[in-house]
């Protein structure tokens, strides 16, 4: 398709076109025999998805913040003790989020770029007790990859319950929440799930669940409240009518359409796939002597890339040329250095012909903004490495 622009931000991604096919049927009732087959069958193709077969599954209307929010609205009391684990801006929502419901918040800050250490992890974890801890698996701000397992090893050692933010890395990067024991894994429709905004997706353990039925005070939220979504959840599990706040047909209808072409693949090849490409577009980065914001290729997400513009390139030019290219992609986020990198998705039904067309259009732009490079170049190290994968 001439002119087809090509979206490239770290979500809402590229969907396929089943996908979007689902979202244009007729609106079915949300109490259809058929529309409860569909929810049922969403809810258990998400076990598969996070690998937990004893987790609760919730399926919401909102956004990935409302799966934040649902977290720790359900699971934190007033004056509980939290540690948020940040590696940038989406880290530092979860300490806006636990001081609306009255948490007493230490944060741990990894520098830019950067991970926390599991040793201040640990060392944070031995001083006193903390209820939960948070970390954010991608942080979209600065395309950093936390490893979950080690740090929800020590949560359970000490007794703290552990919620993941995955919006950026469900259905791209490697989760095992049960064999990992992370009490809590949530996401949002738009990344790697491949579906369009709106859906808050979250797998609870059992042991969160526990938590929350044994509280001793209420929870200080209506919309985002268990008890009004836990008998929905099962209701639909159990293929029964139920209604609290009507689901968006359409959209849970696009999921499972999703799920399916998830689990089709295969989630450890699809994991694999977000890999090798990933590896791949870094290497072509790196061709062209461009910057990646993490500060090793071990902490580098594979579901998008942050890389610095180099010097004497000014963004709002450069985004410019890439959008001429008919190739979108996304500034900077954290705000001391928002302008001095730039962001590419590459997550979901991502292909080698869709990061080829980006390599290609970033060297056009970077040479005719007078960044001294050959073209071909980023081009031809990602070909090898395709090639040899
Ligand atoms: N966490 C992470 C890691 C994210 O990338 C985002 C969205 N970019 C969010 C949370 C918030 O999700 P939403 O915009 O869907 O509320």
């Amino acid at each position: 398709m001439k002119g087809r622009k090509l979206l490239m931000i770290p979500g809402p991604i590229e969907f396929e076109p089943d996908v979007l096919q689902a979202m244009g049927i007729a609106t079915n009732s949300h109490v259809a025999p058929d529309f409860i087959e569909t929810f049922g069958n969403s809810l258990e193709l998400m076990r598969t998805v996070w690998k937990s077969p004893k987790g609760q599954p919730f399926i919401i209307s909102g956004t990935g913040t409302l799966a934040m929010d649902m977290a720790i609205s359900n699971l934190i009391e007033s004056g509980d003790s939290v540690l948020v684990i940040s590696s940038g801006y989406f880290g530092i929502r979860f300490k806006s989020i636990l001081e609306c419901y009255g948490a007493e918040v230490t944060v741990l800050e990894a520098p830019t770029g950067d991970v926390v250490s599991l040793d201040t992890i640990e060392e944070a974890l031995k001083s006193k007790h903390y209820k939960a801890l948070t970390m954010t698996h991608v942080d979209t701000s600065t395309g950093v990859l936390v490893d979950p397992k080690p740090i929800a090893h020590l949560a359970k050692k000490y007794n703290t319950l552990s919620i993941l933010d995955g919006v950026c890395s469900v259905a791209g990067e490697e989760i095992n929440q049960d064999d990992w024991s992370i009490d809590i894994v949530l996401t949002a429709s738009q990344k790697a799930i491949g579906v369009p905004p709106g859906l808050a997706l979250l797998m609870a353990s059992e042991k969160a669940i526990q938590v929350w039925e044994n509280r001793k005070t209420p929870v200080g939220n209506y919309y985002a409240n268990w008890k009004n979504w836990l008998p929905i959840m099962k209701a639909y599990e159990e293929r029964r009518p139920s209604y609290f706040g009507t689901p968006p047909v359409n959209l849970i209808v696009a999921l499972e359409v999703s799920l399916k072409i998830i689990c089709k693949e295969g989630i450890n090849k699809r994991i694999k796939r977000h890999r090798y490409l990933a590896e791949a577009f870094r290497l072509g980065i790196e061709a062209l002597h461009l910057k990646m914001l993490p500060v090793s290729n071990a902490l580098a997400a594979h579901t998008l890339s942050a890389i610095y513009y180099p010097e004497g390139v000014d963004g709002a030019s450069f985004s410019a040329k890439m959008n001429a290219s008919d190739i979108i992609i996304a500034g900077g986020l954290l705000a001391d250095i928002k302008s001095t990198y730039f962001r590419i998705g590459h997550m979901g039904s991502v292909s080698p012909n869709d990061l080829l067309a980006v390599l290609g259009a970033l060297e056009r732009a970077l040479i005719e903004l007078g960044y001294p490079i050959e073209s071909g170049k980023s081009l031809h190290a990602f070909q090898n490495a395709i090639i040899t994968n």
